[in-house]
């Protein structure tokens, strides 16, 4: 067989995606970055009629290129909450406001083999706009993001993309230095709010594409 590795988790992304509309969840599976990129600029945006659009903070959505190519979209109002180059009051302010755009996109933590999305938030903006604001929500899912159950999906997240992502913002907490969380008092603690999304609801506001890829923490 060619590519068993690839056919292994097309297998796995197929059932997941079964458990995801079973949750209500609208569900696309794309193979790689440009069908990312082809999804959601040519079928869900269109299909949404966005005039507005922003995200939250991605590893996954930077490696698949979408911002770039949203931002080039004439006549799109687009929320840069990733710029890094605004002051801290009006980055602030982006992210408040990206709370009532027509569409967000994210990332997700991690995504259980029965259709849960988990998801550990430091500002919290990325989460709030999962659960209520923006009309219409995309979440791109890397295979790497799959996990059998919610404590598998908890274990991931302190385990690993916590520290991991500490180390990326480069934040004063004690797992930027050792990699193992520990639970910190900083007040750059990167852990402050858990949102577990056991379904869509509406039915179909959230958009889960997932990649034959692994992307993000
Ligand atoms: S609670 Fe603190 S030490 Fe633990 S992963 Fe989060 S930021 Fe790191």
């Amino acid at each position: 067989m060619e590519k068993p590795i690839e056919h292994y988790w097309q297998i796995r992304l197929e059932r997941l995606k079964e458990a995801l509309e079973e949750n209500r969840f609208t569900v696309s599976l794309a193979q790689d970055a440009a069908e990312v990129r082809k999804i959601v600029l040519e079928e869900i945006l269109p299909k949404s009629g966005a005039k507005s659009v922003s995200w939250g903070g991605s590893m996954t959505l930077a490696a698949t290129g979408l911002m770039e190519a949203v931002k080039a979209i004439p006549g799109l109002e687009v929320l840069d909450t990733a710029n890094r180059s605004l002051p801290p009051e009006e980055s602030l302010e982006l992210r408040r406001r990206s709370l009532l755009v027509d569409l967000f996109i994210l990332g997700t933590n991690a995504v259980t083999e029965t259709g849960k999305l988990v998801n550990l938030d430091g500002m919290g903006n990325r989460v709030a706009a999962l659960t209520f604001g923006p009309r219409n929500v995309v979440v791109l899912v890397g295979r790497n993001k799959i996990v059998p159950d919610l404590e598998d999906a908890m274990l991931r997240i302190k385990d690993f993309a916590a520290p991991a992502n500490a180390m990326r913002l480069d934040r004063k907490t004690p797992c930027a230095t050792t990699s193992y969380c520990e639970e910190c008092k900083s007040p750059e603690r990167i852990c402050n709010t858990w949102v577990i999304t056991e379904k869509s609801s509406p039915k179909g506001r959230v958009h889960v594409v997932l990649i034959n890829e692994d992307l993000g923490f």
